[in-house]
């Protein structure tokens, strides 16, 4: 599977799951890796993705469609 953490490099984290290191030097579980470990399980896949998050792990493609339906609304609201 492919995202955007692909070419970040890899780190362990305490926990064991496979880290991402961002250009900011934090380490965000890998997305392929905790499903690996976790399994269907959700609780644990929860609990292993938790991290100290500065955001670069979300997926940018979301962020972008957010800021899209915020426009959206916004053209909505001056009627236009
Ligand atoms: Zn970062
Ligand atoms: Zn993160």
């Amino acid at each position: 599977m492919s995202h955007h953490m692909n070419e970040w490099p890899t780190e362990p984290m305490p926990n064991g799951v496979v880290g991402r290191k961002c250009e900011h030097g934090l380490l965000h579980p890998d997305p392929d890796d905790l499903t690996l470990k976790a399994k269907k399980n959700f609780a644990l896949n929860l609990q292993l993705a938790e991290h100290e998050c500065d955001g670069c792990c979300v997926d940018l493609g979301q962020h972008q469609r957010e800021e899209q339906e915020i426009r959206d609304q916004d053209r909505e609201r001056r009627g236009g």
